[in-house]
């Protein structure tokens, strides 16, 4: 076991009013939880649950004191688990991590081995990072809607939310794949953005933001939503019949009142999407294809990177909707 000075975790915790704070701490690798794999982060992300967590938005946080971050990459130290060795290099999202298990934003995190898989060899520690939670969440969007059938011959495949993290690895995926990518999104301003990720169509999310109707003008056959509320509920009164909606995201709100006309007329599905409990086999999957589908150039154009002191800035600034695209936490 090599020796391990103190190091620097950001913390979440609450005072006796209960009133939520964050701050730095020094920590031991005995101050972590429990598990069998013990890694030294390397790179974290800043996803819009991390910007829930930190500012207190909505109750993401399950147990405090917390170290938020949902998703890390580093190299194992030490493995009681026989999957894992000290050396390798490891990818870890969700499974509860930076919520109910302590999370990312430390230099080390002790964790079960079983959450973890392997960096895929041909993708750069910083770039897995890049994509994050938030590119593999776009990812099982798109094999989902490719399971249920959804093809580029299929029509339009709409994006909302679109400049942010999950939204623009979606815009660059789909385009990859060939698909015709309408990106709904409320930075009209960042029409050049969306357009260079591969978005053929930009609407402006004020089109989408009132009550849905029943049923509204065919746009699209398929589509990524990141934001739910009434932007998903227009979104499903306007796809295609036969077509399918994957829902990722809560960044509108966690509501949806929308009717069951889009389904019992147009026969629309609605397909769920969980990122943070797929087995094995799913991520490494969904891992596996977004090494060959994600256009190294358009992720390092959506990408910025910062260091361990800017993660509660950027934090307060994702729940407002200001982040655009991918934030990579250097920690090492
Ligand atoms: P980002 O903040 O990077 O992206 C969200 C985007 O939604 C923003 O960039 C903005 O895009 C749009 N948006 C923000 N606020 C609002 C608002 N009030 N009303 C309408 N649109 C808004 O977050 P992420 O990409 O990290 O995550 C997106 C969503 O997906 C989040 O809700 C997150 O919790 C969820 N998620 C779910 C996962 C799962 O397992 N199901 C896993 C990962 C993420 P624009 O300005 O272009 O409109």
């Amino acid at each position: 076991m090599p020796r391990i000075e103190k190091f620097k975790a950001l913390v979440v915790d609450r005072d006796a009013a209960k009133h939520q704070f964050v701050e730095v701490r020094e920590l031991n690798l005995a101050d972590l939880m429990e598990g069998d794999v013990v890694v030294r982060v390397s790179h974290s992300t800043v996803n819009y649950k991390d910007g829930l967590a930190i500012t207190g938005k909505l109750p993401v946080v399950r147990r405090f004191p917390m170290i938020p971050g949902i998703d890390f990459v580093g190299e194992v130290v030490t493995s009681d688990n026989p999957d894992f060795r000290p050396g390798d290099e490891v990818i870890l999202n969700g499974w509860g991590v930076g919520e109910g298990h302590y999370g990312a934003y430390a230099r080390y995190a002790r964790v079960k081995g079983d959450w973890l898989i392997k960096k895929p060899g041909e993708i750069p520690t910083a770039d897995t990072m890049a994509i994050g939670t938030a590119g593999y969440t776009a990812m099982l969007s798109i094999i989902t809607l490719e399971r249920f059938g959804v093809s580029p011959k299929s029509g339009p495949v709409v994006v909302t939310g679109a400049t942010g993290g999950v939204g623009s690895v979606a815009v660059a995926l789909l385009k990859k794949l060939g698909h015709h990518v309408v990106a709904v999104t409320g930075r009209v301003s960042e029409e050049e953005y969306l357009r260079g990720l591969g978005a053929a169509e930009i609407v402006d999310r004020e089109e989408l933001l009132d009550p849905a109707k029943l049923l509204d003008k065919e746009r699209w056959a398929a589509g990524i939503d990141t934001v739910g509320a009434n932007v998903l509920a227009n979104v499903i009164a306007m796809t295609k019949p036969g077509g399918a909606i994957a829902a990722c995201g809560n960044a509108g709100g966690m509501g949806l009142s929308t009717s069951v006309a889009p389904f019992i007329l147009r026969g629309v599905s609605l397909l769920g999407i969980n990122s943070v409990t797929q087995p094995r086999p799913a991520r490494e999957e969904a891992w596996g294809r977004l090494v060959r589908d994600l256009d190294q150039k358009k992720l390092e154009a959506m990408t910025t990177t910062i260091g361990f002191d800017q993660i509660r800035e950027t934090a307060e600034r994702i729940v407002e909707g200001k982040v655009r695209g991918r934030v990579v936490v250097e920690l090492g």
